[in-house]
């Protein structure tokens, strides 16, 4: 079990450090993970990467001026949007300012104002939602389109143990990044099978994989044949998993694009986990995880990311 654990966390922190690598990679992450476990340290290391102007692609330097005003807590082209008021909710007024706004009001930039500037000194201007499942619907609403639209400066981070809570909606705009597996987690849902074991983080993860254990098996061999398959075999897998991701999304009750976008996050998590010395590829189907929020059409994407990866 703790093997298990130990390389999945590690894939949750290649697939970071894949992020960036990739200036031009996805700008909205949101890591989930059981509370307690390294969502929050990755998302840090995110934010700090991010932001810090002299990082050498791994990660932040820790010694320019941006790095330490990040690390003292004050650093101007970053903001943490946390919960408040007595509902402890992170409302509309977070997101944009609200003509006499009922209290308890937010006392920070609201997101499109602090997104309207450039960053002052750092790489890109950051904002991490903490818990991003207490951002109230009307926040989440608002934050569609923002999120769908951010200039090129603007990073966004989330972090979550209850992925569950978090609006489909925002969740599809995201690259979904799933964190370390507790040891303990088959003592809260007892045997585990092999597809939820390579793909499940959370207790709700379990269940989600449950709901759709058929289409959660297929996709497990089928990335289990993606490893080592030729590459003659890339059409074939390509439409695979297309097929896949219509059934998960079917199961769901979801849109089709919501099942493609589950497939490439999976797909990105197993290659780092599966294939660590080699990043290229996993950035590959990040890449694709990106294009296919963006709208593009999956059959190309898909047909791209197999080629991609059996070569
Ligand atoms: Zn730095």
């Amino acid at each position: 079990m703790s093997s298990a654990g130990s390389s999945v966390a590690a894939s949750a922190g290649h697939v970071v450090r894949r992020l960036l690598a990739a200036p031009e990679g996805p700008q909205v992450v949101l890591l989930y993970g059981e509370s307690g476990g390294d969502a929050h340290s990755l998302a840090a290391t995110l934010a700090a990467g991010w932001l810090c102007t002299s990082g050498s692609g791994d990660g932040a330097c820790g010694e320019c001026a941006v790095c330490r005003s990040y690390d003292a807590k004050r650093a101007v082209d970053f903001q943490k949007i946390v919960p408040y008021g007595a509902g402890r909710m992170v409302r509309l007024g977070a997101v944009h300012f609200v003509e006499g706004e009922t209290p308890p009001k937010f006392e920070g930039i609201p997101v499109i104002d602090f997104f309207r500037t450039r960053p002052l000194m750092a790489k890109a201007k950051v904002i991490w939602f903490d818990p991003a499942d207490r951002i109230n619907n009307d926040a989440s609403n608002a934050l569609l389109k923002t999120l769908e639209e951010l200039p090129s400066y603007a990073r966004v981070v989330m972090t979550t143990d209850d992925l569950g809570r978090v609006l489909s909606t925002i969740r599809s705009r995201c690259l979904c990044v799933a964190c370390d597996l507790p040891a303990d987690l088959s003592q809260t849902v007892g045997e585990m099978s092999e597809a939820e074991r390579a793909f499940a983080r959370t207790a709700g993860d379990v269940q989600k994989i449950r709901a759709a254990t058929a289409a959660y098996e297929a996709l497990h061999a089928l990335f289990c044949r993606a490893l080592t398959a030729p590459r003659g075999a890339a059409p074939a897998l390509a439409e695979e998993a297309r097929d896949v991701a219509a059934a998960l999304a079917d199961k769901a009750g979801e849109g089709a694009r919501w099942g493609q976008l589950e497939v490439l996050a999976l797909l990105a998590a197993w290659w780092a986990a599966h294939r660590p010395d080699d990043p290229r590829k996993t950035a590959a189907v990040i890449e694709a995880h990106r294009l296919v929020g963006g709208n593009v059409t999956a059959n190309a994407v898909f047909d791209m990311v197999f080629a991609t990866l059996l070569v």
